[in-house]
């Protein structure tokens, strides 16, 4: 037998090609941050829980996914899913993890952040309704194709932390969604934390961290406008 070489220990071979790896521009820098994971958290305003008919008082937070593949980029296409008449935005703030761990504390969790973007939970709505009156998972009505625009990262040793600022999003220069992240019923360290004793966080993961209220319906054409104090504005058009 013949004693494998080093290139074969460097390059393993693959029945098919792996994906590319999926990635989002940060702002100042030539280098790009590599996205593993993408973790959502429902209803984290207040105003919002109340415009989907639930109690806004403050339960523990929960958590859905979406794969890294769903990401869309600032100026690119978000295209009208299928099987759907009621597809809605939700403008959230992207939290963008330099480290993981598991456990890890409130006081500790600002430290594993490496930046921030505006983000995009795009939902097919009418397939959500569906799934939750069914008592069925989420994925169809949130963790479909080009589900997840996000702009550019800022790094927060460009922007420092983020604890407030306005946030809104408007579809064909028409205001659609405000709040202020000041309102997110758990804040980013407390999120953090909690997701950290659901799952081993890791270098990569993305967390999007809850609309405000005033989501709807987009329909093919319309240029979404995503904004949030401080960050890189998010345009994204319906195609
Ligand atoms: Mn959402």
């Amino acid at each position: 037998m013949n004693a494998p070489t080093s290139k074969q220990h460097l390059a393993p071979a693959y029945i098919f090609s792996p994906p590319p790896a999926v990635s989002l521009p940060v702002q100042g820098e030539a280098a790009r941050f590599a996205v593993n994971r993408i973790f959502c958290v429902g209803r984290n305003y207040a105003d919002h829980a109340k415009e989907m008919g639930h109690d806004p008082s403050r339960e523990p937070p929960f958590f859905f996914m979406k794969p890294a593949s769903t990401i869309v980029s600032d100026g690119g296409h978000f295209p009208y899913p299928a099987l759907s008449k009621d597809v809605h935005h939700e403008i959230e703030l992207v939290v963008c993890l330099s480290q993981g761990g598991k456990n890890i504390s409130a006081d500790q969790a600002l430290s594993h952040v490496y930046g921030y973007a505006v983000g995009l939970d795009m939902t097919r709505r009418d397939l959500q309704s569906e799934a939750k009156k069914m008592g069925r998972p989420w994925d169809t009505g949130k963790a479909f194709d080009h589900s997840a625009p996000c702009g550019t990262v800022l790094p927060a040793a460009q922007c420092g932390h983020l604890a407030q600022g306005v946030v809104v999003l408007t579809v064909n220069g028409q205001p659609r969604q405000s709040g202020d992240l000041k309102d997110l019923i758990w804040n980013v360290p407390e999120t953090i934390a909690y997701l950290s004793t659901l799952f081993e966080l890791s270098t990569g993961d993305l967390i999007y961290t809850g609309t405000p209220a005033g989501v709807g319906p987009v329909v093919a054409g319309d240029v979404m406008l995503a904004r949030i104090a401080g960050l890189p504005d998010l345009a994204i058009n319906v195609v």
